[in-house]
């Protein structure tokens, strides 16, 4: 499985707490041009064959609509798409009319909408700019021409309720996506509300809540119907092959005997657009590394990662990694069913322990 991300690094507010690379762009000068080289660059691509698309950002839906549609026409007739999962991220303040038609008679299969919360004052907090009501009603036109909707939420908001994001997920139930991407709030990289946060029995609430309503706890932060599990994202955390276009997309390709490499092309929209061939941040990760992130990346999967299969792909695991994760089984963080190893209820709060107990 391949999986191709498209990065849109447009939005129309940046949120203090984000940080992912995103410019504002007011006047629209650096759209044009940036789709033009993501253009050249999906041109260029030696391989062009793809089991699932992902558009993300940024914000996606910010594009000016003859831009996305430009875009999306430019991947019908450049890339050979096997149709398995084509994706793209919306904000609720941009999903309008335009946006919903151009998705509607697009291969366009999935949208993924950025709620975070239904309560004003929260989004406020978090310095979103749409309102609960807008996002209720982007939901409801999406589910309307009938293509899969993954809502985002936030919980555990520093200075909020947590009733609030109890009931913003009840709310979510009510409407009812196909998906839910629920993650606690994260200061670690911008400061911002940062050190009064870190709810686990939240997290553990919210968890009972969605699998009593039919939404499977499939990865860390995701919950699915039975089958629509994202499968874009979970060849991030099977170790599958991805190519990422636009500034600050990262790509990782299998070279040599299991070794990988995974690059970028920085981040500076600018120098993107004067070359988007240009590649920044290589790194070559060796088979006994790449074993190690596809074992703590597997277990951010609740089907854990089959130890049979990985020896296949990578020979004998080594007996010192083998030890480690008999002693994470025997503080009850990791449990062995058959082949598998699987992360336990504990195990499963918060992952920092797992890099801090299997990497060298
Ligand atoms: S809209 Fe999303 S991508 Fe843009 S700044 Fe806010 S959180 Fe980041």
């Amino acid at each position: 499985m391949r999986g191709l991300y498209i990065h849109i690094p447009f939005c129309n507010n940046l949120c203090p707490y984000c940080h992912f690379y995103s410019v504002v762009d007011n006047d629209g000068s650096l759209q044009e041009k940036y789709i033009f080289a993501l253009i050249k660059e999906m041109q260029m691509l030696e391989n062009k064959v793809f089991d699932t698309i992902y558009i993300g950002g940024g914000t996606p839906s910010a594009l000016n609509i003859l831009l996305l549609e430009k875009l999306i026409n430019a991947i019908d007739s450049n890339i050979i798409y096997k149709g398995s999962e084509f994706s793209i991220e919306a904000n609720p303040e941009s999903v309008t009319d335009d946006f919903i038609s151009l998705i509607h008679n697009s291969k366009i299969s999935r949208v993924s909408l950025g709620v975070q919360s239904f309560f004003d004052d929260v989004l406020k907090l978090l310095g979103r700019i749409h309102s609960g009501k807008q996002a209720e009603k982007a939901a409801y036109k999406i589910l309307n021409i009938n293509k899969d909707l993954n809502m985002d939420i936030i919980y555990d908001i520093p200075y909020t309720d947590n009733l609030k994001s109890m009931k913003t997920l009840k709310k979510v139930i009510d409407i009812n996506p196909s998906h839910i991407s629920a993650y606690s709030y994260d200061a670690e990289d911008t400061g911002y509300l940062k050190g009064f946060n870190n709810d686990d029995t939240l997290f553990l609430e919210i968890e009972e809540f969605c699998e009593t309503h039919g939404f499977y706890k499939y990865e860390t932060s995701n919950f699915a119907k039975a089958g629509k599990e994202s499968i874009h994202n979970s060849l991030y955390w099977q170790g599958e092959e991805y190519t990422g276009l636009g500034v600050s997309a990262y790509s990782m390709v299998y070279i040599d005997k299991n070794m990988r490499k995974r690059y970028n092309h920085g981040n500076n929209i600018e120098k993107y657009i004067i070359n988007p061939e240009h590649i920044e941040n290589i790194e070559i990760i060796s088979s006994e590394d790449a074993l190690i992130e596809d074992i703590i990346f597997g277990l951010r999967m609740k089907k854990g990662v089959n130890l049979a299969n990985l020896e296949k792909k990578f020979g004998k695991i080594d007996k010192n990694l083998l030890n480690k994760i008999e002693e994470n089984i025997n503080n009850g963080l990791l449990v062995r069913e058959g082949q598998c190893i699987k992360t336990t209820k504990r195990g499963s709060l918060g992952l920092e322990w797992l890099s801090c107990s299997l990497l060298p």
